[in-house]
Order: structure tokens, then C-alpha cells, then sequence
């Protein structure tokens, strides 16, 4: 199964991502989680993008398609996967499709959690306390919220013209959204 999770930041798509990777037995892959290792190691791609990620702003699609490029190469990526955190801009969903193309492959659904925005500013700054993100504070969180309103809610559309996209309430329990997300697969399955 070949996955996307669309959503604004706190929407809580790390966490469904980890559990649908282990139930479908696909990688996750989350470009942000790539660029927090990249930047905790001082390698040169995570000093390129520390700043932009550090202001809330989006890597440049030369460098974020090129990460996805290579991560998607792996082998465990071979027979599906998840992706938690891309495609984020038009540029972006042009590169995936392109990829995707080459290896002769198609995506199975989009899957958009959808949350109230205040309720998620309050639990990204509640993970800031537990996690100690530099993108954390609520400056950032707000110019990450514009920016996804800006650059990546409109991709939910073009989804959704392909007839990929299934929107999952993402308020409640993990547990609840799961089980709302297990059922929107099942039903993209079906159709
Ligand atoms: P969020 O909690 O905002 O969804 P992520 O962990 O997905 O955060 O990403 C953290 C940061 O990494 C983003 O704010 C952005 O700076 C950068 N980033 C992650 N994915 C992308 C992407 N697909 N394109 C551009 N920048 C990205």
C-alpha cells in the first residue's frame, strides 16, 4: 500500500503514521523526522535546512524531493509505504508523481486528518514541553499553521479530483483515530 497523511502540524499524523506503518508493514517516512536526524547530527543537509525548519518555514523542494527520492530507493520502500510530512507543495506532488512513475507504481489514498486549529496549537505547544522542539514556540507553530493553510491544504483537492482523498476526523483518542483511519483504507480498498 502506497499511503500519504495530509494535515496541519499537531494534527497528530507522527503518531497514526507509526501505527498504520506497523499494522500495513510499511515504512513510515516522515521528512521531518529525516531533517530533526540530519540537524541533531551537524550533517551538511541538516545545517542547510536548521534555520528554515528552526522559523517554521518549508525546506526548498530541490532538497526535501531528493531526501524523498533516495528514502523511497530503499528496499523497504519497494513494496509500499507511508508518508507522513510530504508531499507539502505543488512542486512536491509534481516530484512524487514523477517518481511513483518511474517505478511504475500508483498511490492507494490520501488519507487528510482533519482537526480544529486552536486545539492543535495547544498541543503543539504541550509536545514542546515534553519534546523540546526548536520549532515549538508559538510564533512558529502560527507561521507553520499560515504556511500549511498556504502550500499544503490546497493539495487536498488534487487529491481529491483524483478521487484519493479521504478526510479522517483527527479529534479524540488515538485509539478513535485509528479506527476512523483503518475504516477510510478499508472503504478506498473497496471503491
Ligand atoms: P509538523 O509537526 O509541522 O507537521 P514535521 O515534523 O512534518 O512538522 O516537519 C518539521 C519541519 O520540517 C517543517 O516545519 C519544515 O520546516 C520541514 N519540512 C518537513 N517536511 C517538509 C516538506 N515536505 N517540505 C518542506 N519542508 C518540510
Amino acid at each position: 500500500m502506497r499511503l500519504i497523511m495530509l494535515g496541519p502540524p499537531g494534527a497528530g499524523k507522527g503518531t497514526q503514521a507509526a501505527v498504520v506503518s506497523q499494522t500495513h508493514g510499511i515504512p513510515a517516512i516522515s521528512t521531518g523526522d529525516i531533517f530533526r536526524a540530519n540537524i541533531k547530527n551537524e550533517t551538511p543537509l541538516g545545517l542547510q535546512v536548521k534555520e528554515i525548519t528552526a522559523s517554521g518555514g518549508y525546506v526548498p523542494d530541490e532538497i526535501t524531493n531528493a531526501i524523498v527520492r533516495d528514502r523511497l530507493s530503499e528496499p523497504d520502500a519497494a513494496g509500499g509505504f507511508l508518508l507522513d510530512g510530504y508531499p507539502r507543495t505543488a512542486g512536491q506532488v509534481d516530484a512524487l508523481d514523477g517518481m511513483l512513475a518511474e517505478s511504475g507504481h500508483a498511490l492507494d489514498a490520501v488519507v487528510e486528518l482533519t482537526v480544529d486549529t486552536e486545539e492543535v496549537v495547544q498541543r503543539l505547544l504541550a509536545r514542546a514541553v515534553d519534546q523540546g522542539r526548536a520549532d515549538d514556540t508559538e510564533e512558529v507553530i502560527r507561521e507553520r499553521m499560515r504556511l500549511y493553510a498556504e502550500e499544503t491544504a490546497p493539495l487536498a483537492a488534487l487529491y481529491r479530483e483524483r478521487g484519493l482523498l479521504t478526510q479522517v476526523d483527527g479529534m479524540g483518542t488515538v485509539e478513535e483515530v485509528t479506527a476512523r483511519i483503518e475504516a477510510a483504507l478499508a472503504d478506498a480498498a473497496r471503491s
